[in-house]
């Protein structure tokens, strides 16, 4: 049996992280990935620039544009808005890249990376963790990292699932006339009123748009007809190859419940960890991550094990906003149209997004003149 001083099982934008931290910190690190890099997500690629604060390498090469604008339609009203909000600027990346790069930049720091290696369940005991991939091999360390993504392995075998969370869909769209993206290509546009607790967007990469539909309800009967009548509304996307559809889940926070146990550790989308107004999660996962790193080596060493340190501190710094988050998302999707004509809603929106304010703050912020 090969032995590490910390497993971690998925390499998407929170296991790659935390692999980084803790190899930087010296520790036999073992990261477990199902797939081959670069792999495909499923996913918008919105990231906040306030991530470049959380990662110590530069990962502009693989963002493909930045948007300054914003787009806000609802589905029975005629008229789009676009605001071009100071301080708007949201990086566009694809998934496969950008996770690639994380994952190279925790490979250049010394972990051990093996792919197309999928974790079949997770064991702990007094005083290990014990992994056990579908190839056979079993892989003990005392602490493992749950950052599987939204039907978590790790989560389960450990007593910490939550379920699945929403559900969206999504392609990526080919304009035949590459000049439309040089007219659509500075904003991103979110559409409401096409799915019920939730919106459409239209993100623009480098040579298509991402576009998609989620919810935050876990069960959505016809979701293929309702991404058809968001993708229907924008004529600019009628000239276009579009690619396979394809649906994933997105657990956003409901609760904060515990999210480690004496040697399991969940971050990211395993922990649930996905703004539940906005649908973020790759800045979360890599917070997340970043946390972990600060708090499970030092509680290992002192404590031999994990306290609920980890859950406490992603409480404090994460999911104790999230329920005002959640209290905004009733307020606005009860009416957004309402809301994103606003001037004030706006900035606040954007400062939100380059996590200036939280959502603590929103009404104070919006009481600034
Ligand atoms: C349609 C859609 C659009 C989205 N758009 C955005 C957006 O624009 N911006 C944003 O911030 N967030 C967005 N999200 C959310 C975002 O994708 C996730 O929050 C983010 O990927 C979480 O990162 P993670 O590292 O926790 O997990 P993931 O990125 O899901 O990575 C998990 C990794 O674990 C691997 N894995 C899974 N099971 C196993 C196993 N048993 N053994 C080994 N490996 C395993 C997977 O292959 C994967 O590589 C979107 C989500 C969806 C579904």
């Amino acid at each position: 049996m090969d032995r590490y001083d910390c497993v971690i099982v998925g390499a998407g934008p929170g296991g790659a992280t935390f692999a980084r931290k803790s190899a930087l910190k010296g520790f036999k690190t073992l990261l477990i990935e199902k797939d081959a890099f670069p792999r495909n997500k499923v996913c918008g690629g919105g990231v906040t620039p306030a991530i470049r604060g959380l990662l110590d390498f530069d990962h502009r090469g693989v963002v493909e544009r930045t948007v300054r604008g914003m787009t806000f339609l609802t589905r029975d009203e005629p008229e789009d808005h676009t605001w071009y909000p100071d301080g708007m600027a949201v990086d566009m990346v694809t998934r496969g890249e950008f996770d690639h790069h994380l994952v190279k930049q925790a490979v250049d720091a010394g972990t051990v990376l093996a792919e197309k290696t999928r974790v079949v369940s997770v064991r702990e005991s007094t005083k290990n963790v014990t992994v056990l991939t579908d190839t056979g091999d079993e892989i003990s360390a005392p602490i493992v990292v749950g950052a599987d993504g939204a039907r978590s392995i790790v989560a389960a075998s450990a007593g910490l699932g939550r379920g699945y969370g929403g559900v969206a869909l999504e392609a990526e769209i080919y304009p035949r006339d590459r000049s439309v993206l040089d007219e659509h290509g500075d904003k991103a546009v979110f559409g409401f009123g096409f799915i019920p607790r939730g919106y459409g967007w239209v993100f623009p990469k480098k040579d298509r748009f991402s576009v998609g539909i989620g919810t935050t309800r876990g069960h959505m009967p016809g979701l293929v007809s309702l991404y058809c009548q968001f993708r229907s509304r924008f004529d600019f996307l009628n000239e276009a190859d579009e690619g396979e559809r394809r649906g994933w889940f997105i657990p956003f926070c409901k609760d904060s419940g515990p999210m480690n146990t004496r040697r399991v550790c969940l971050i990211g989308d395993s922990a649930h960890l996905v703004d539940p107004f906005s649908g973020e999660g790759i800045y979360y996962a890599v917070l997340s991550a970043a946390i972990a790193a600060e708090t499970v080596f030092e509680e290992l060493q002192e404590k031999g094990r994990l306290s609920q340190r980890y859950t406490k501190e992603v409480k404090k710094r994460i999911t104790k906003d999230y329920g005002y988050a959640r209290w905004c998302f009733d307020i606005f999707y009860a009416s957004p149209s309402f809301f994103y004509k606003k001037a004030k809603v706006i900035r606040a929106l954007t400062r939100l997004s380059n996590k200036e304010i939280r959502y603590r703050d929103i009404f104070s912020e919006l009481r600034r003149t």
